[in-house]
């Protein structure tokens, strides 16, 4: 378990995510969602055909060969009248004639047809919608009819699959039922349909299929993988035998002829073209199951995408590491195979949205993580680098006071001293105190300043001032080692921080006769140029080659040349010397050569009035 996120982080992982559940909702209402949603539709439909059951309805077919052998098209009527006139000995449970009867045609076949509508049990014929009209079949027709109902049997679909079909067609004044539905109503022994915004009632049964925006109650077609079993016309006509299969059925009676019948419908099961009287047969057959498929509501399924964010979310904020990239990938999975479970529960989920939302957010949730930690991580490893380094500083710079104090109070307490003597141990005690002091405030002050908590002093003094305070604080070193120091002009002024800027000459003197030999000397110079200040620190000591040049200002950084003689420290200062010169607007400029000696120079923009005291500049 990691820490808690400080608010901000908090803040912006929830804002990621939000954004990230949003595309993907928003997204899953485009033309290119539409497709993927019909495809995966098509996809588990095929996955988990419905239940196979013996088929209630049989279709009897108008084929080519009924249409060649019986007449052709013009005499359809009479076809209908010999399907009938041979179904009535049979009995068969309704017939349904997916054929519209609208117009006046041969008065002695539209005779015949009558008769033997007249003999035949719930009968069902179209009433056909066109240019907003209704078409209905003619008074003599209609008569015998138990029921009419709509012949709409395809989808207008983006793809041209057909999923789902209206139960109700209307226009202002008149509504009918689908034909398969009003066929199913007989085939119940309803005379009504109960009708609630949600559902329709056909006595016990609930058909799911709600109101929508255009108000014509679709049902997606539970598509029987093999097709409804077919009878042509012909063959009953030739074979009168053949009837005793349609007995007790419901038969849907319509042209299949390839050629004849312009109502052929493409189906998820993509097993070519039905004809149109079939695909009645079929949702008549998924009304009699009376499983349905239903849509998830709007609401279920952002719901659905809303929870699946918020686990990713829960999931990257509360593990890190391999634990949360393996349940990130067990939530993806579980959002890819979630809409197949509902599939199978009878709810088509919105697939598309579902599983973007899923992978989106997960990895939304991820990135943010793991570049959230990626820079804690980071930002730790720097304070946990300046907290070593300090520690480094301190034990380096401030050990030569220490020992000093340490020693000089023991020398006190140990021997009887003269009070001359005592009083010039307590100075030294009282300067290497200050000194100690002055240290530790100028360690404070680096530090929060390249931490950007202090802003840079503005003072103005001379170079000189400066100078000259720290040689004669450099010069006891130097004597002992028998090295001159010697100073050139001291022009110019300088802004900013005063003690800051003592340490930087004090540290490049001290280096000088640190890393020269005796005998040798240290020259000091400042000098205006241009518009730079140029204060150089020159030694005759044991130099550096170009290499290590470049090197001298990194952290802890020394030289081979400077270990071999014993002299060098941690390699912090020059660090230190760099980040100063560099908060005053300057840079530092080396040049040296083994064995000859080297020359520091800290360059500075030149301020004006050289060598005035503070209290009179302006
Ligand atoms: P320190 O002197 O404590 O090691 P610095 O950061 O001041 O740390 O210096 C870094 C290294 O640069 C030294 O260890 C030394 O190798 C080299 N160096 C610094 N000043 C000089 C100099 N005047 N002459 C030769 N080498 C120097």
């Amino acid at each position: 378990m990691r820490t808690r996120l400080p608010s901000k982080q908090t803040l912006g992982y929830v804002g990621v995510l939000a954004a990230s559940l949003a595309l993907a909702i928003v997204s899953g209402w485009t033309a290119v969602a539409n497709q993927f949603d019909d495809a995966a539709y098509d996809w588990m439909f095929r996955l988990q055909p419905p239940a196979t059951k013996a088929p209630q309805s049989m279709v009897l077919g108008i084929d080519d060969a009924t249409l060649s052998a019986m007449g052709g098209p013009p005499a359809l009527r009479s076809m209908l009248a010999t399907a009938l006139e041979r179904l009535a000995p049979v009995n068969p449970k309704a017939v349904a004639i997916d054929v519209v009867l609208a117009d006046v045609e041969d008065a002695k076949e539209d005779q015949r047809l009558e008769r033997a509508m007249q003999g035949t049990r719930n009968l069902v014929l179209v009433s056909h919608l066109a240019e907003g009209r209704w078409q209905k079949p003619l008074p003599g027709f209609e008569r015998y009819a138990a029921g009419l109902g709509h012949d709409t049997a395809d989808e207008n679909s983006r793809d041209g699959v057909t999923r789902q079909i209206p139960l109700e067609e209307r226009t202002a004044r008149e509504r009918y039922w689908a034909l398969a539905l009003e066929t199913f109503r007989l085939t119940r022994g309803q005379r009504v349909i109960v009708e609630s915004p949600q559902d329709l009632a056909v006595g016990s049964e609930i058909i799911p299929a709600a109101r929508t925006d255009q108000g014509n109650r679709p049902l997606r077609v539970l598509f029987s993988a093999e097709p409804i079993p077919h009878v042509s016309l012909k063959d009953l006509v030739d074979k009168p035998e053949i009837a005793a299969e349609l007995a007790g059925k419901v038969v849907f009676v319509g042209v299949t002829s390839i050629t004849g019948a312009q109502d052929r419908v493409r189906t998820p099961n993509d097993n070519g073209r039905i004809p149109g009287v079939e695909v009645h047969a079929q949702l008549f057959e998924t009304l009699a199951r009376g499983h349905f498929l239903t849509d998830a509501s709007n609401l279920a399924a952002v719901g659905f995408s809303v929870a699946t964010g918020v686990l990713a979310g829960l999931i990257f904020a509360l593990l890190a590491g391999w634990p949360a990239y393996l349940a990130g990938g067990v939530l993806v999975i579980a959002a890819t195979f979630a809409p197949l479970l509902a599939f199978r529960q009878g709810i088509v989920v919105p697939y598309f949205s579902s599983l973007f939302s899923a992978w989106l957010t997960c990895a939304a949730a991820a990135s943010y993580q793991h570049f959230v930690v990626r820079r804690q991580l980071r930002k730790s490893e720097a304070d946990r680098k300046r907290y070593q380094q300090a520690i480094h500083f301190v034990t380096h710079e401030m050990r030569t006071p220490l020992t000093a104090i340490q020693g000089s109070s023991e020398l006190m307490g140990r021997y009887n001293l003269s009070e001359d003597k005592r009083k010039q141990i307590a100075d030294m005690i009282n300067q290497e105190s200050k000194r100690l002091a002055r240290m530790i405030q100028t360690f404070l002050d680096v530090e929060r300043l390249s931490d950007g908590q202090m802003e840079l002093k503005r003072e103005q003094f001379g170079a000189r001032d400066v100078v000259e305070a720290c040689v004669q604080r450099v010069r006891p070193l130097a004597e002992r080692k028998n090295i001159g120091i010697r100073i050139e002009e001291l022009d110019g002024a300088l802004q900013g921080d005063r003690e800051l800027m003592e340490y930087v000459v004090y540290n490049l003197l001290t280096n000088a006769v640190k890393y020269s030999n005796s005998g040798t000397q240290i020259t000091v110079a400042c000098r205006l140029e241009a518009s730079q200040l140029r204060l150089s620190v020159r030694d005759q000591g044991i130099g550096m080659d170009a290499k290590e040049l470049r090197q001298i200002f990194q952290k802890f950084y020394r030289t081979k040349r400077a270990e071999a003689s014993g002299e060098a420290g941690t390699g912090i200062g020059l660090s230190i010397v760099q980040q100063i010169v560099q908060h005053h607007g300057g840079k530092m400029e080396v040049s040296s050569e083994p064995g000859k000696g080297s020359c520091f120079t800290v360059v500075l923009p030149a301020h004006s009035r050289a060598s005035q005291p503070p209290t009179v500049s302006v």
